[in-house]
């Protein structure tokens, strides 16, 4: 039965600059229902985890009705959860939670929300491989986003590279997916590695899915300085806090198309919606009210 009231709430610390309560409203209202958003910042220590365990039993009671999750518990909520979706079980991260049918849920809505962003912009028109050699994605940072994004790629059939500060990182992700039909290439974040590996000229798409470029330290970028960027990547920066970061401004400057984390953002929180309400929520309206 529909609640009189939604309430939905978000995991994680610290949770500041959040755009999720803005979002949300906005998805509540498109779809015309009543209900509130509420940032619950919870610092990862002891304590934290009993605060978790008692919104998760709000959950259950349907006190609560959503919840999502964020760094730095996107992880360590998994063992307190009854079912783990599919994509949950293969980023080994949950952003979305839920009770259905008797039984605590994590869904990850970060890797359908990168897909079907590719595709509603269109980003893959023209973007074709072949059985051998199919369409390959360069992905810098090795975190969650980067599973995240690994999942949605090889899931598409991409092969998919992946490149962080820390090589043990990088080889963690690639031992993650490491029953893909190609897994992917672990590599390290420096100049020389990412050259060699660019110069094939076979990198149709690179991610930042590292922090940085993120304001305030807007004026750097993952892209190793001196290097040119790929001549036929599409750049997809993750961060959207500064709308054009550094990464974005010399794709553009090299010619290249690109765009930012907000569309995804966007697609995040509808897809979570959607779990919570069974009801679709305006895109639009949702992007409308974080953009101005
Ligand atoms: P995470 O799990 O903390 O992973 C961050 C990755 O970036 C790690 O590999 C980390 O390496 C690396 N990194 C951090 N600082 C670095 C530096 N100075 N130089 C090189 N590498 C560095 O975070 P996440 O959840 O994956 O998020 C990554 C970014 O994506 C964040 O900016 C987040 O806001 C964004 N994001 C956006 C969306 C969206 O919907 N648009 C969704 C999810 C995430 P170490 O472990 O060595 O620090």
């Amino acid at each position: 039965m529909k609640p009189a009231a939604y309430s939905f709430g978000l995991i994680g610390y610290p949770l500041g600059h959040s755009l999720s309560p803005r979002l949300h409203a906005a998805a509540l209202r498109s779809v015309d229902l009543a209900g509130e958003y509420r940032l619950l910042p919870i610092p990862p220590n002891t304590e934290g985890g009993d605060a978790i365990r008692d919104l998760l039993e709000q959950l259950r009671s349907g006190e609560l009705h959503g919840l999502n999750v964020t760094i730095p518990h996107k992880q360590s909520v998994l063992p307190w959860l009854d079912e783990l979706t599919p994509v949950t079980r293969a980023t080994g991260a949950a952003n979305t939670l839920f009770h259905r049918n008797g039984r605590l849920t994590g869904d990850n809505t970060d890797a359908p929300a990168f897909l079907t962003t590719l595709h509603t912009l269109g980003l893959l028109n023209g973007v074709t491989g072949t059985e051998n050699e199919p369409p390959l994605g360069l992905i810098l940072g090795a975190g969650g986003a980067a599973r995240a994004v690994s999942h949605a790629l090889l899931s598409a059939g991409w092969s998919v590279a992946v490149a962080a500060r820390r090589m043990d990182q990088a080889r963690q992700l690639a031992g993650k997916f490491a029953g893909a039909l190609q897994p992917p290439a672990p590599l390290a974040l420096e100049p020389e590695a990412i050259g060699g590996f660019v110069a094939s000229n076979r990198v149709v798409l690179i991610v930042n899915a590292t922090p940085l470029g993120m304001s305030p330290q807007a004026e750097v970028s993952p892209w190793p300085t001196g290097l040119s960027l790929p001549s036929r990547a599409f750049v997809y920066d993750l961060v959207y806090n500064p709308p054009e970061t550094a990464l974005l401004r010399a794709a553009r400057a090299a010619g290249l198309t690109g765009i930012n984390g907000l569309p995804m953002l966007v697609e995040q929180a509808a897809l979570a919606f959607e779990c919570w309400t069974g009801l679709s929520p305006s895109r639009q309206a949702m992007l409308d009210a974080v953009r101005t």
